[in-house]
This record gives C-alpha cells, structure tokens and sequence, in this order.
C-alpha cells in the first residue's frame, strides 16, 4: 500500500483510539471496525486492532460519566534533577528551593478561585490528578498542606479516582505516601522508566532499580494497591534485551497499569541538543520492542485501555497503557478521548472544556514558568472566569 510508510500508514493526529471510537459508536463490529480502520488510513493491521480494542475498553467509561462532572489536574512544576529526553518546564530543586513555598501559596489560590467556580457551576469533581513534574518533590509537609487545602475547598464526596505521580522513586518516603493515603489519594505511579542501571545514569536519573523496587514495596506497605508504572521503548543505549529486562523486572512488581512510552526526542530537552552524542535505536528495533511489550503484558492478564501518539516518536509509533480489568485510570481515558472538561491549576496548566453535545473544544491557558506563575496569578484567576456558567 502506498502509504503505509509508517504503522500508522496517513495518520498524523495524536488519538487514533478516537477515531475507533467512532466507528464504534456508530454501530461497526470491531472486526469491521478493524477493518475498516486499516483500509482508510493504511495503517498495519496489527495498529488497527490496537486502536479499536483501546476504544473498545473505553466505551463503558464513557457510559459511566457524571453528565455534570469535572476533572481537575494540578501541576506541580519541580523535580530533582531533569532527565535527557525532558522538555517539560521543571526546575531543579536547588533553583526551586526558593520557588517552592510560593509556588503552594499561589498553587492555593487557585484552588480556592477554582472551587468556587465549580461549586457556582454546580459540578461534581469525578477526578483528580496531580502530576507535573514529580509532586513528591514536596516535603510531606507541603503535601499535606495542599492536599489539606484541596479538601477544605473542593467538594470531592462524588471523585472516583484520585491519583498523584510520585514518579521519581528517589523522592519518595513513607512519610509522604502515608500523607497521600490519609487524603484519600487512591492511585500513584511510580516511574521507573528503565531497569538498567547504565540507562538511568545516562538518562539522568539520580536513582538505582534497588530504589524503584523498595518505593514500591513502601507504596504497598502504606496501602496503595493501584500502581501505575511508566517504562520508555527506545531509550539512549538500549537493546531489545535491556528493554525485556525492564518489562520483566516491573512485571515481577505486579504493578496494576504499566504504561509503554516510546522514545520521542523533544525540540526543547538536552537529548535533541546533544543528539550526536547518543545511540538511538532503529524504528525496527523500537518496533520491535513495543510488539513484544503488547505480547508479554497481555499474556500477563492486561490489557490496551488509553493511547496516544506525540510528534518525533522513533519509528512513529505510540504510547499505550496497559491495566489488570479494573484498573483503567478514568482520568487518562477522560482526558485523551476528551470526553469531560478537565480544569488545570498551576503553571503549565491547560484546561480543556468540552461541549459533549457539540463535541467543541476550548482551551484556557496558564503560563508556563513558575516565576512567572507566581507574578501573575490574578490573570490566571481571571482566565478562568470563563469557565463560569
Ligand atoms: S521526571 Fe518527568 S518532568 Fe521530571 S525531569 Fe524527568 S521527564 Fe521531566
């Protein structure tokens, strides 16, 4: 076929899964589903079935959704050190030492303006999420701080899921997790992106797998029993074989969602500043690497829930998550079918309203830089006014 240059054959968007979506909704079996999805776009039939079991998983979630329900995500911009492959805006914690304590009375503020918009709007909160960034950065003492706050402001009796990223095993403590758990906090991820010790130094990420191995023990200690793990296909050095040592080093974890990122090299992060300097595998070799992910996590029980694409992914493929039955993460399907309005707080925050009988989208931008943030933070709240209905 000619253009079945890239598995994904003429799709450049970033959610084939909503695509399938569709066609599923329309009344297509998955099998015409599959079909249809692969002649359309040319893309291999083995991305088509993806796409449609993705969307297949996700249909019940959508017949579940509060008519009236948000989400909100919360950014919290810092990390211990930033990895090679990063182009998010994070800090440091050395140059966010000084950042940190305004950053949560700002971060508050928004959160106090923002509850009084949903509680006007009459919304229910169905999720939250913080990410950023690595939110365990945060003392437990900041964290309880925020999350005491969050609690005293939003009314989150209707929220079904309430994950935070710790990402980072080397900024996680069983203080923290225990302030987490005592909030209610019911999903966490811990990301260990690699298992290869070589991997981890080259990539900059100031952690050992011993240490990814004991948060996770301490995150099941404290009682956390929905795990996420992120693991990246493709990364700077790796083999097939590093990467199958990583999938099965987490496996024996038994997390309950492992997702499969692929290596995306981003204009802003050191990777493509200092490209020359580093091996990168083959679009075969990732390929590769992503089909055996499919292969050995479903033969494990999981299954295909969310995915995504993003731009200058070697080998133009994509990340997928997989999840044990139960333990799809609502706000990942929510935000990447977008089929609820997310609201974001902190720096870097992109609210996202949707119109489900229109299917149209808005966005409302906060801005990017911490410093900046903090300076101007009423326009931000201003910004939102336009979530008021
Ligand atoms: S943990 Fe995530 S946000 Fe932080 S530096 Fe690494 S890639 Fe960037």
């Amino acid at each position: 076929m000619e253009f079945n240059e890239t598995p994904w054959g003429i799709l450049s968007g970033i959610r084939p899964s909503k695509i399938a979506t569709k066609l599923l909704l329309s009344g297509m079996s998955e099998a015409d589903a599959v079909k249809y999805f692969a002649e359309k776009y040319g893309t291999d039939i083995k991305k088509a079935q993806l796409a449609v079991s993705v969307a297949a998983a996700e249909l019940p979630v959508r017949q579940s959704l509060y008519p009236d329900g948000v989400s909100i995500y919360i950014g919290i911009p810092f990390c211990p050190s930033r990895c090679l492959y990063c182009s998010f805006v994070t800090c440091g914690t050395k140059q966010a030492a000084k950042l940190i304590g305004k950053y949560c009375e700002a971060l508050k503020k928004e959160i106090s303006y923002t509850a009084d918009i949903i509680k006007s709007n009459n919304n229910k909160i169905e999720t939250v999420y913080i990410g950023g960034g690595t939110p365990t950065t945060l003392s437990a003492e900041e964290l309880d701080d925020i999350l005491t706050h969050m609690y005293s402001t939003f009314d989150l009796q209707y929220c079904k899921e309430f994950t935070v990223e710790a990402g980072r095993p080397d900024t996680i403590t069983a203080d923290k997790l225990n302030v987490l758990k005592k909030h209610g906090v019911t999903r966490i991820s811990i990301n260990p992106q690699s298992m290869n010790q070589s991997t981890l130094d080259i990539i900059g990420r100031a952690h050992t797998p011993e240490q990814i191995r004991s948060a996770f023990y301490l995150a099941r200690e404290c009682g956390f029993d929905n795990i996420n793990m992120d693991v990246i296909a493709g990364l700077p050095g790796e083999t097939y074989d590093m990467f199958k040592h990583t999938l099965s080093e987490v496996e024996q974890l038994s997390p309950e969602d492992t997702t499969v990122h692929v290596m995306s090299i981003k204009r802003s992060s050191r990777l493509h500043e200092y490209l020359e300097k580093y091996k990168l595998s083959s679009s075969s070799e990732v390929s590769a690497m992503v089909d055996y992910a499919y292969d050995y996590l479903t033969s494990l029980g999981k299954h295909p829930y969310y995915m995504y694409r993003q731009k200058n992914q070697l080998g133009n493929l994509e990340n997928v998550a997989y999840s044990r039955p139960g333990f799809d993460s609502l706000y990942n399907i929510y935000i990447m079918e977008e089929i609820q309005t997310i609201i974001s707080l902190g720096c870097g925050g992109v609210t996202k309203t949707v119109d489900r009988a229109t299917d149209r989208i808005e966005r409302i931008f906060n801005v990017k830089e911490p410093k900046d943030y903090i300076e101007r933070l009423d326009e931000m709240l201003k910004r939102k006014d336009t979530l008021r209905q």
